[in-house]
């Protein structure tokens, strides 16, 4: 079916609801996707989507830069983190300005260039930052298991992964008000679409895996709709061609293997338990936590003044509600990192929002 009659069934369906309906969706490219291509301004009134915690880089909270950039300062340190990263701004500065004052800070494409790093200069400890939902989880897995493997003894992750149906349960255990979740492809692809089931069953809440293709969405959207019109709450899958029920084994094994469950920090959304990856003991000699950690207080650390990131990731307020928004806060400028990453809502919003 063509977008424009995914449309129409889509008022159709609103029609037959009778009411608003809210729906999220947790992933960063179908907040860029719904933008770009014009579908946001082409829902029906009365359907309102709402982009959750579904950028990697805009959940990772403040403290997590803060410990990174005390690592940083160790000697014979060196941080090896994606580009996204760099400009997330911590309590004291971003990765970028320390770089700027001397710090050493590499950008990495992969785990793998991190791995590299080290091989070569083996006088120097490599801390790759270790951030990322399930779709990245695996590849530093394997790295860690390539560096315990090849006796990398200096090559460090700083493990803060996290995993999605953890933070979307949250989500509705806190009331948050939402009819259905889009949930997202690729960490669809690994994890299964089984992984949502508990989800859907304990709140009764439809949740279908959609593609990155704005028919994707569109045809995701109808799903939701159908589901609401029809009093369900199950998991559906729109985005057949790459996403089965248990997901993929071996990526799922390689995880399974290095890293185990803990209770973890998001931006906005507190501590939310098992949602979390830490490396197990034994892999703990390319632990950065376990390695350099010990040393580093926990401080409590606090969100910029007046960013408003954490309310934006939760659904509670659209970014132009953010009194920094398109002011203090842009993308050449961002004061939280949900303007610094492409995916972020705020830059998406600013991108995109007005058009
Ligand atoms: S506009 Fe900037 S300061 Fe405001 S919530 Fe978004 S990222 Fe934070």
């Amino acid at each position: 079916m063509s977008i424009q009659g995914h449309i129409a069934e889509m008022r159709r369906l609103a029609g037959r609801i009778g009411r608003p309906v809210r729906f999220m969706e947790v992933c960063g490219t179908h907040t860029v996707t719904g933008f770009r291509s014009g579908l946001r301004s082409l829902l029906p009134p009365g359907v309102q989507l709402l982009s959750g915690p579904g950028c990697p880089v805009c959940v990772t909270p403040t403290g997590y830069v803060d410990r990174a950039m005390a690592m940083a300062a160790r000697p014979g340190v060196v941080l090896a983190t994606f580009g996204d990263m760099v400009r997330v701004p911590g309590a004291r500065g971003s990765l970028e300005r320390a770089r700027a004052e001397g710090a050493r800070v590499e950008v990495v494409y992969s785990p793998a260039d991190a791995l590299e790093l080290a091989k070569a200069r083996p006088a120097a400890r490599i801390v790759f930052l270790g951030v990322g939902f399930e779709t990245t989880a695996p590849s530093v897995a394997w790295t860690i298991r390539q560096a315990r493997a090849d006796q990398t003894a200096n090559f460090l992750v700083a493990c803060a992964h996290k995993t999605i149906p953890e933070a979307m349960g949250a989500l509705l255990d806190g009331g948050a008000a939402l009819d259905g979740y889009l949930c997202p492809g690729h960490v669809s692809v690994i994890i299964g679409a089984g992984a949502y089931e508990p989800l859907a069953r304990a709140h009764r809440v439809p949740c279908v895996i959609a593609g990155f293709e704005a028919a994707d969405m569109a045809e995701g959207l109808v799903m939701l709709l159908r589901q609401v019109a029809e009093r369900r709450g199950e998991v559906e899958v729109q985005y057949r061609r790459s996403v089965t029920r248990d997901g993929n084994p071996g990526a799922q094994a390689v995880c399974g293997e290095v890293f185990e469950k803990c209770d973890t920090e998001w931006r906005g959304l507190g501590i939310i338990p098992g949602s979390g990856r830490r490396i197990r003991e034994a892999f703990g000699r390319h632990d950065a936590e376990r390695v350099l950690g010990k040393d580093i207080p926990q401080a409590p650390a606090a969100d910029a003044r007046g960013c408003r990131c954490g309310e934006v990731l939760m659904g509670k307020v659209s970014p132009d509600a953010c009194g920094l928004f398109a002011r203090a806060c842009a993308p050449a400028t961002p004061v939280g990192p949900c303007m610094v990453s492409s995916e972020g809502a705020c830059a998406a919003w600013h991108k995109y929002g007005t058009k």
